[in-house]
């Protein structure tokens, strides 16, 4: 590798937003180096939880999950002590599978399609048209800041995050057999619990809560009696981690010839479990924009992007702050569990603006009825 040398596109951070930012890049023509201050496999605290949506955009980059890579899951469930309802996908399903095999799967695919990867790389400056690495300097016409949440390169190009929301989270593996084919998200007093099935003999479990405190993995677990009841003996199979899983929002996500793409462009909370896809679908619109030497096209279908998500995760988030609201959306759509699968439907990008008014209108007389 040269590091004295040039290439169209760099991009910085090669977790699955930066990688799908590449791999698009590639797949449009572009010569294009990425680096990451990690080694690959990177691991990285998640629910683990790919919806069908994001299976389809990972597709459509060419990355083939196969059936032996995960497990498929056919819808989410809600739960909390005194109500219970799950829904199945409008179509496809999604796919829970550990993060490190997903991360192999994306970097097997910009390997194969000649992207150039640099690891335990960590870029350390950019200037207008070059990126500075310890091992040197590479001149370059576009730069994509892929570096997630706690971006360096969105302050070095001076744009200002909006946090919405931050909430914290502790996962853990357990070596178990998954119990349910739906995603369940446990609602506690203080805390949430995600439990996701990654593999036939392995499930993930993700608490989360907006006091750090509560989020911690034995507290939260004392919460959720069921849950800890059926891992009761189950080897753990992944050490604790912790990260910060946040709603925010930049005013723009492109400054001269820099886009930010994936958590460092703006974020989801990890409750709407569309982080993923988002990064992918902004790195196939990011790819269009530069062949279009037009990085305005990419922020407008940015944001266009963003609001479906940045929408339901507000609601969600919502429902989290209100339990006693909440216990009785869960409540409505235990007695018709058809208003939720149309609302999970419409989380996931299928439902027109009726349909959003026919849900939004049913739900609202149950609970103004019940
Ligand atoms: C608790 C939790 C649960 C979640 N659950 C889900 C889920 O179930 N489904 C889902 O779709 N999404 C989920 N998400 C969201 C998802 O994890 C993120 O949206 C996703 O990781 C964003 O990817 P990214 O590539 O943008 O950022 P990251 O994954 O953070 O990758 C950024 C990369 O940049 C590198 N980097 C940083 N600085 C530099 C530098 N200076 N030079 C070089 N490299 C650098 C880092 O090493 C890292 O590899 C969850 C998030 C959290 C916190």
């Amino acid at each position: 590798m040269n590091l004295q040398g040039t290439t169209d596109v760099f991009v910085v951070g090669g977790g699955p937003s930066g990688l799908a930012a590449a791999i698009a890049a590639r797949q449009a023509g572009f010569d294009v180096t990425l680096a990451d201050g990690s080694a690959p496999p990177i691991e990285k605290p998640c629910g683990e939880g790919l919806m069908p949506e994001t299976i389809v955009a990972l597709r459509d980059l060419g990355v083939t999950i196969a059936p032996s890579d995960g497990v498929r899951f056919r819808g989410i469930c809600f739960t909390q002590k005194d109500a219970c309802v799950a829904g199945d996908f409008p179509s496809g399903a999604g796919v829970g599978l550990r993060r490190t095999t997903l991360h192999e799967r994306l970097v097997a695919r910009a390997r194969d399609c000649g992207v150039k990867l640099l690891w335990q790389s960590p870029v350390v400056a950019i200037g207008a048209s070059h990126v500075e690495l310890a091992a040197g300097r590479i001149a370059t016409r576009w730069i994509v800041g892929a570096d997630g949440q706690s971006s360096r390169v969105r302050r070095w190009i001076g744009i200002e995050t909006k946090h919405i929301q931050r909430r914290y989270a502790t996962r853990r593996h357990f070596c178990t057999q998954p119990w349910s084919n739906y995603v369940e998200i446990h609602w506690g007093a203080r805390a949430q619990a995600y439990v996701t099935p990654v593999g036939p003999n392995e499930i993930c479990i993700v608490m989360i809560s907006v006091d750090s405190e509560a989020a911690s993995f034995e507290r939260a677990l004392g919460e959720f009696p069921e849950i800890q009841q059926r891992i009761a003996g189950a080897k753990i199979t992944s050490r604790e981690r912790g990260a910060v899983t946040s709603m925010h929002t930049l005013r723009s996500v492109q400054r001269g010839r820099v886009a930010l793409v994936g958590d460092a462009s703006g974020g989801v909370d990890a409750i709407t479990g569309e982080g993923i896809r988002l990064g992918l679908r902004q790195a196939s619109a990011l790819a269009e924009a530069m062949v279009a030497g037009n990085l305005q096209q990419y922020e407008k279908q940015h944001r266009e992007l963003a609001t479906r998500p940045a929408r339901m995760g507000r609601l969600l988030l919502w429902l989290d702050r209100n339990p006693k609201l909440r216990t009785r959306v869960i409540l409505a759509f235990q007695s018709k569990p058809e208003l939720f699968a149309r609302t999970l439907a419409m989380h996931v990008g299928h439902g027109s603006a009726h349909d959003i008014l026919f849900t939004g209108t049913r739900l609202g007389w149950r609970l103004l009825s019940a």
